[in-house]
């Protein structure tokens, strides 16, 4: 078999790309508004921007590597498994710069082979889709963060210590999909997936109480590994996170859990049938750590969240921010349409249906005299220059005299 390169740690390109990088993502507009103690001021405007906001550490690194690797290997094909993060716009310079998507329609064609470079994004792929490309020769750029390295890594203990793992998170999300298959790695390992109290609670009651498994499995047999037998595989539960989760909400679901377990098998019986390890990633908890602590000290009007619809730490920021202050999730700036008219996805109701949400339009949505103040904060896969021209694009709609 031809063995494949895989690149972990870049491709030696970082000066060669960085001029790239700050042409396509960087904002003057934001580094001013840094300087000035994360407040803009025009006329009557003023924003607040919150003290940890868009490209984190996972996401940065990322998109280094996939410009890198473009440059790299210019006369290769290169794809990418899928969206490199869940921002449109990165996603659209990518495809730009030739980058092609493995996961679009018709892709890959021709079929992949050696020669052809494969760029896994931060969220990782499962085992057996990097085993795939692995038998097939291509050249990988692995750009899978490390905070998901170290949910997988827990994972994989739970199932090595005899563990089912109980992973709080989107049961389509990539990242968790990924980290799923980390534990079928080891034989009998065994996983199931929680969205959220709601579905946690159900958990919880078949532990208390038992049930019926046929039904059990009927909810939640999408999320569960194959041949999931809840009578026995409730019994020693390990819990983990998808990265990019609520913080607030994965603690209630961890006490819950822990309760239940508690409640069924005696406080005593807890550390040999319970573990659970907070996995959201730093990235994540700082970011809705500065959002609330804008909400606690500034008076805010209302509050935009910039990011992709279906970016989970995007969706968690405006959630936050929806329990406090009118709030408009948008996914780019052309969603400002405006001073009457904005475009965005609405906050679901904890009883929402899983799947996606439609966008709305929203109008009135702001005040049209005397002085306003805008929160505003990004998810961790959104670009500077984005927030840069959604602030300026503010201050045109606040100022306009019409
Ligand atoms: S959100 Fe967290 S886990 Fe995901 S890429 Fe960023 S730092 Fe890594």
């Amino acid at each position: 078999m031809v063995q494949p390169l895989i690149f972990r740690k870049g491709l030696d390109l970082k000066d060669a790309v960085k001029g790239d990088l700050a042409r396509d993502y960087h904002s003057a507009v934001v580094d001013d508004i840094r300087a000035q103690d994360f407040t803009y001021e025009s006329g009557r405007l003023t924003i607040h921007l919150a003290r940890e906001f868009g490209f984190c550490y996972g996401v940065d690194r990322a998109v280094d590597y996939a410009y890198q690797a473009r440059k790299r290997f210019e006369q290769q094909r290169v794809f990418l498994t899928g969206e490199i993060i869940h921002n449109p716009h990165v996603n659209d310079k990518l495809r730009t710069a030739g980058i092609r998507f493995l996961s679009d329609p018709g892709e890959p064609s021709p079929p992949l082979g050696p020669g052809d470079v494969v760029i896994i994004p931060a969220f990782g792929v499962t085992v057996h889709e990097l085993a795939r490309l692995q038998a097939l020769g291509c050249t990988l750029v692995d750009t899978t963060c490390g905070s998901v390295l170290n949910v997988w890594k827990n994972v994989t203990r739970y199932a090595r210590e005899g563990f089912t793992a109980v992973i709080h998170g989107k049961v389509k999300h990539e990242e968790t999909q990924a980290t799923a298959s980390q534990a079928l790695k080891v034989p009998g390992g065994r996983y199931l997936v929680v969205l959220d109290r709601q579905e946690t609670g159900r958990v919880c009651d078949y532990i208390r109480h038992g049930g019926n498994a046929a039904e059990f499995m009927a909810a939640f047999g999408a999320a569960a590994s194959a041949g999931f037998d809840p009578d026995v595989d409730l019994g020693r539960i390990g819990l983990a996170n998808q990265t990019t989760m609520l913080m607030s909400e994965s603690l209630e679901i961890a006490d819950m859990l822990r309760e239940a377990m508690a409640d069924r098998y005696g406080a005593e019986a807890l550390a040999d049938r319970y573990r659970a390890f907070d996995t959201i990633c730093s990235a994540t908890q700082e970011r809705q750590d500065a959002v609330l602590s804008l909400l606690d000290a500034e008076p805010i009007d209302l509050m935009l969240v910039v990011g992709g619809y279906n970016s989970s730490n995007t969706c968690n920021l405006a959630r936050i921010c929806a329990d406090r202050v009118p709030t408009y999730h948008i996914a780019d700036v052309d969603r400002l349409e405006s001073p009457d008219r904005v475009r965005h996805r609405p906050v679901p109701p904890p009883d929402h249906p899983p799947g996606p949400v439609p966008e709305e339009v929203a109008t009135g949505w702001l005040p049209r005299s005397g002085p306003v103040r805008i929160g505003l904060t990004a998810g961790a896969s959104t670009p500077n220059n984005i927030i840069g021209m959604v602030v300026e694009r503010l201050a045109a709609f606040a100022n306009d005299p019409a």
